[in-house]
């Protein structure tokens, strides 16, 4: 009876030890296939090229001041009007309906007589980066001096460029000025510049 009980719980030990063995075997498997697993079906994040919204030129070039300026939120002609765009000549802000747009640039009515009735001549092309955004600032302080000294009409054109390989926006400031302006300013600009 004994050798009975002996012989068959050596057997039973024998297929529980069998059963242990496979079961490790089944999982050093399944390790090792998710381990081989080649991830074709992840997906790959690739580097999107992301159009970023471009600043209204109008903007860029607001400083934050220590103190608001309050009367410049309004149009100089009503007082009572919040002020919707500076005119590109003169600079002063104006209520929406004080304003002429033309090709997204705006223009008091008094200057917008004066831009449609000329000729323009763009005569810089200021390059500027994130790394060097005052280069094209002579420009702005030329503009508005001849304007304030000299009464002559000109603006500022800014273009922009996404420069997709270093990721940054660049931008160049145009001087526009008349047509019969050209050599004078052109020649001013240059001697402004040097004294910057
Ligand atoms: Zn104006
Ligand atoms: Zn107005």
């Amino acid at each position: 009876m004994n050798q009975f009980l002996q012989d068959n719980s050596i057997i039973i030990i024998g297929i529980l030890i069998l059963i242990i063995f496979l079961l490790m075997g089944a999982m050093i498997f399944i390790l090792f296939r998710l381990l081989t697993t080649p991830k074709d079906n992840v997906p790959v994040t690739k580097e999107l090229v992301v159009e970023k919204p471009i600043l209204n030129p109008m903007f860029t070039n607001l400083k934050r001041s220590e103190t608001p300026i309050v009367e410049r939120f309004y149009c100089i002609h009503h007082t009572e009007a919040p002020s919707v765009a500076s005119c590109l000549i003169c600079e002063e802000v104006f209520c929406a309906s004080c304003l002429v747009e033309h090709e997204s640039m705006h223009f008091c009515k008094e200057h917008f007589r004066i831009f449609a009735n000329c000729k323009w001549k763009q005569i810089t092309d200021v390059r500027t980066t994130p790394d060097t955004p005052e280069e094209g600032l002579y420009i702005y302080n030329f503009k508005r001096e001849i304007w304030l000294d000299k009464n002559i009409p000109t603006f500022v054109m800014t273009h922009y460029k996404i420069n997709i390989e270093n990721d940054f926006i660049e931008s160049f400031i145009q001087l526009n000025v008349r047509e019969e302006d050209v050599e004078k300013l052109t020649n001013e600009i240059l001697k402004y510049r040097a004294l910057d």
